[in-house]
């Protein structure tokens, strides 16, 4: 059954990735890391445990999402293809990036949308019950804002043909992002002046005020919700 074998495997990558990230940085490297830690705020087992419950309800969410689109009775309507005859050859390579363009404008949007108050407290307050964010925290969100994070792949996999392995690489690449955007430490700062680092969702996270975007800062400064690195 499809639904469980993308359950089973994003619940496992989840617990590796983030759960190795959490261990090496917070555990086995605490010493080592230190001048990388972002907050000093200490996390308890409560909020570790939040974290876990809310990631788990996610990775269901969207392991039924996909099932659903990756049914072939969406065969139709749904432009995800195998045959690498279909377009050009650069057209896998390219579709990535496209598609990581679109979802950091509609992240920024939606969660911006989310901050209003008439949304807040009822679907975007769980993700930031973690104030100093952990890995684990990477999809830990109210289960109406899970399925916002994937629902608009649904029109953009309707109108854009995707191969199959661009939607794994592509999905692989927003999973990281994820998980770094909640490691609680840095490591890239001033080194891709474009890219959201850790800090920026981190200090997202302590601040709620600035810093809405997914990978890129150019939302942020466009419209100008670039705030404190400190
Ligand atoms: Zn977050
Ligand atoms: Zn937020």
């Amino acid at each position: 059954m499809l639904f469980a074998k993308l359950f089973f495997f994003q619940t496992i990558r989840y617990f590796i990735i983030s759960g190795g990230a959490f261990l090496i940085l917070n555990r086995w490297g605490k010493s080592r890391f230190k001048k990388n830690r972002i907050q000093e705020i200490p996390f308890s087992q409560k909020q570790l445990s939040t974290e876990i419950k809310y990631s788990l309800v996610t990775l269901f969410i969207f392991s039924a999402f996909f099932s659903v689109i990756l049914n072939p009775s969406l065969g139709p309507y749904i432009k995800i293809y195998s045959d690498s005859n279909h377009y050009p050859l650069w057209w896998p390579l390219l579709s990535i990036p496209i598609l990581i363009i679109i979802h950091d404008t509609y992240f920024y949007w939606m969660h911006r949308t989310l901050h209003h108050q008439i949304f807040y407290n009822k679907f975007h307050r769980t993700h930031h019950l973690s104030t100093n964010p952990t890995p684990f925290a990477a999809f830990s969100f109210h289960p109406i804002e899970a399925f916002l994070e994937t629902i608009w792949l649904l029109p953009v996999l309707m109108v854009i043909p995707v191969h199959k392995y661009s939607l794994i690489t592509f999905a692989f690449i927003s999973f990281l992002n994820n998980v770094k955007g909640h490691l609680g430490f840095e490591f890239s700062l001033g080194k891709a002046k474009f890219l959201n680092s850790s800090t920026h969702h981190s200090m997202h996270h302590r601040y709620f005020k600035s810093n809405y975007g997914l990978y890129f800062l150019f939302w942020d400064r466009l419209c100008k919700t670039e705030g404190s690195t400190k």
